[in-house]
């Protein structure tokens, strides 16, 4: 078991990324059509279906390919995910850089900008009901987990299983940011539709990363 990966060997995890938005369009766009229009699954398939275009038969590195990740999302998939997740990735592909190997220090490097990025950006709180309830433990876990010297693998896992509560807490709470805040109470019972999609995403790169470091 490695406790990291090289950078140039990296894009299995936007492939990763690619794969689990393929898997979600429909889930996605049922979850945003009840506190919200519809369109979620539906403007995250038609990014990363571009991106899958661009990268197809490239030998690229993982920043590379995020850094494709970033300028796609960011101009191509309209609603208010385009900026948000466009800052996601710019942010991660930075983190990473020109690093040769990733490793726990990178990961968190990456998350903690990125969540920083889209706060920045968008300006919700933990307890909005957005993608920062699952962002925002995710980054919490990674960052102890590599205080307390974590491998890769069990750092990733503590991501994942972080983040995954953040994002199944959003059933419970009223929006508070977004086109889903008007309904007020009405939009309790429902999970958060940028949430969910985030959890997939940090789901599908750490999963991704622990492959590609065992
Ligand atoms: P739209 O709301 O324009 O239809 P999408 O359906 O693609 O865009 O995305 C909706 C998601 O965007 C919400 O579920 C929420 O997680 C996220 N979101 C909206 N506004 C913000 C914000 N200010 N900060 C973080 N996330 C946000
Ligand atoms: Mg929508």
């Amino acid at each position: 078991m490695n406790t990291d990966f090289r950078n140039a060997d990296g894009r299995l995890v936007v492939d990763r990324m690619i794969a689990v938005i393929h898997e979600n369009k429909s889930y996605l766009s049922e979850i945003d059509g009840a506190i919200g229009d519809g369109d979620h699954g539906i403007n995250m398939d038609k990014g990363f279906s571009l991106v899958e275009e661009r990268l197809a038969g490239k030998q690229v590195s993982m920043s590379d390919a995020l850094k494709t990740l970033d300028r796609t999302l960011a101009t191509e998939i309209g609603g208010s995910m385009e900026p948000l997740y466009g800052s996601l990735f710019r942010a991660m592909s930075k983190a990473a850089g020109d690093d040769e190997t990733i490793d726990v220090s990178t990961v968190e490097g990456m998350i903690d900008s990125g969540y920083e990025k889209v706060v920045e950006i968008g300006d919700a709180k933990v307890g909005d009901k957005t993608m920062i309830d699952t962002l925002h433990p995710a980054r919490e876990a990674i960052r102890s987990a590599r205080a307390e010297g974590k491998p890769l693998a069990e750092a990733v896992d503590e991501m994942i299983a972080a983040a995954e509560i953040g994002w199944r807490s959003t059933k419970d709470m009223i929006a508070r940011v977004g086109r889903s805040a008007r309904l007020g109470e009405r939009s309790r019972g429902v999970l958060d539709a940028g949430a969910t999609s985030c959890y997939l995403l940090l789901r599908a790169m750490g999963e991704a990363m622990k492959e590609l470091a065992h």
